[in-house]
C-alpha cells in the first residue's frame, strides 16, 4: 500500500541545488508529475561558494524546500590532487545554502552527502551508526570532513532552531550526465569509457587502477533520486539515511561486467601504481527498507542503459 507522505510536495516551491549535475538533473526528473513548481537555476552567475549570491538568489526566488544535490565531486585521483577544493568548496556550498534556508524560513531541506564519511575499516554493511567511530580513508578524507560537517550542521539546525532538515547518504552513484573524464571520473563511467575506446581500436585489453580487488556498490542516479524524493515526502529525523543497493562487487569483476555490456572481449590490465582506495564500502540500507523504500534497478540493467546514453553523446566520446 503506498505511503501517505508526510509532507506532501503538491503546490511547494522547490529547488534543487546542482540542478545541471548528474543527482540533481535525476532529481528534478523524479519530482516531474507531482504537482511542485521546480525553480530552474536561471542565473548564471550564482556561485554558491559566496554567501552574498546564494543570500540574494534564495530571497528572490522562495523556495519552500531544497535539495543540496550540488558539490565539488570526482573519483579518487580528483579528491587526492584537489584537497582544497573537496574541503572548502564543498563546506562553503553547503554552509552558504543550509545557513540562508533557514534565515529565510524554507520548511525543509534534504542534504546529500556520500558513503565516505564512513570510517575506512567500519564493519559491513555500514550503518548510519558508524559515523565518526574510526579513522577515515585518506584519499577521501577532504570530501568525507566536508560532508560530516554538513550532516551536523544540518542535526545542529534541528536542535537549536527546530528545522525539519534532514540528510542522507548516497552509495556510488552512476547514470546519464555523469562524468566520463579520466583525470577526475569514478571508476564506472571510466570503465565504460575505457571499454568502448579498447574495443572502437581493436585493442587487447584495458587498463583497470589499482589491484582490482577493492568492493564498491553501485546505484544507479534514478533509483537513488527516486529514494531522495521519498526521503524528502517522508522523513523527519536527525540522523542521516543511507541510500544503497545492499550489494558490492570487486573492481575487476565490475570491469569484466561493463566489457560484456560494451562487446568488449580482450583483458584486463592492472595498473597497481594507482591507489585502490578503501577497501570496502557497502552501506546498509536497512534503516531506508524500514521506512519502505526499495532499489529497483539491477546493476548490468543500469550499465546498459548508461552505455546507450553515452553512445548518444558526441561530445564525450571525442573526449580526448
Ligand atoms: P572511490 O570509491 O572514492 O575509491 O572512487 P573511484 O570510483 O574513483 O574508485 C573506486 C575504485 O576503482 C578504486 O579502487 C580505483 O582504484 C578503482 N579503479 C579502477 N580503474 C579505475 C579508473 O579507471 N578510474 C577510477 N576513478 N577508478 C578506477
Amino acid at each position: 500500500m503506498p505511503i501517505e507522505p508526510t509532507y506532501p510536495l503538491a503546490g511547494k516551491r522547490i529547488w534543487v541545488a546542482g540542478q545541471r549535475g548528474m543527482v540533481g538533473a535525476a532529481v528534478v526528473r523524479r519530482l516531474a508529475g507531482l504537482g511542485c513548481a521546480i525553480i530552474p537555476d536561471r542565473s548564471p552567475r550564482l556561485d554558491l561558494r559566496r554567501q552574498a549570491d546564494v543570500e540574494a538568489w534564495l530571497e528572490e526566488v522562495r523556495p519552500d524546500a531544497i535539495v543540496i544535490a550540488a558539490a565539488r565531486v570526482g573519483g579518487i585521483l580528483a579528491n587526492d590532487s584537489y584537497p582544497v577544493d573537496f574541503l572548502e568548496d564543498n563546506l562553503l556550498i553547503q554552509t552558504n545554502i543550509i545557513g540562508t534556508a533557514h534565515r529565510i524560513g524554507v520548511e525543509r531541506l534534504l542534504f546529500l552527502g556520500s558513503s565516505c564519511i564512513y570510517p575506512r575499516m567500519a564493519d559491513q554493511p555500514i550503518t548510519e551508526a558508524a559515523l565518526l567511530t574510526g579513522q577515515l580513508e585518506e584519499t577521501n578524507q577532504w570530501y568525507a570532513i566536508a560532508k560530516i560537517a554538513g550532516i551536523k550542521l544540518v542535526q545542529a539546525y534541528r536542535r537549536q532552531h527546530g528545522r525539519d532538515y534532514i540528510s542522507a547518504m548516497p552509495t556510488n552513484l552512476y547514470g546519464p550526465g555523469d562524468n566520463f573524464d579520466f583525470n577526475s571520473s569514478h571508476v564506472l563511467p571510466a570503465l565504460i569509457r575505457k571499454a568502448h575506446n579498447a574495443k572502437a581500436s581493436g585493442a587487447e585489453s584495458m587498463t583497470v587502477w589499482g589491484s582490482g580487488t577493492p568492493r564498491r556498490e553501485f546505484m544507479h542516479v534514478d533509483d537513488c533520486a527516486d529514494a531522495l524524493v521519498f526521503l524528502l515526502q517522508n522523513y523527519s529525523d536527525a540522523e542521516h539515511v543511507n541510500v544503497g543497493t545492499g550489494d558490492d562487487i570487486a573492481i575487476r569483476d565490475l570491469a569484466g561486467l561493463v566489457s560484456k555490456v560494451v562487446g568488449f572481449d580482450g583483458g584486463i590490465v592492472l595498473d597497481s601504481s594507482r591507489p585502490d582506495g578503501t577497501p570496502r564500502k557497502l552501506l546498509s540500507n536497512e534503516k531506508l527498507a524500514r521506512l519502505g523504500w526499495t532499489p529497483k534497478v539491477a546493476l548490468e540493467d543500469g550499465i546498459r542503459s548508461t552505455y546507450r546514453w553515452f553512445l548518444e553523446q558526441p561530445s564525450i566520446r571525442a573526449l580526448a
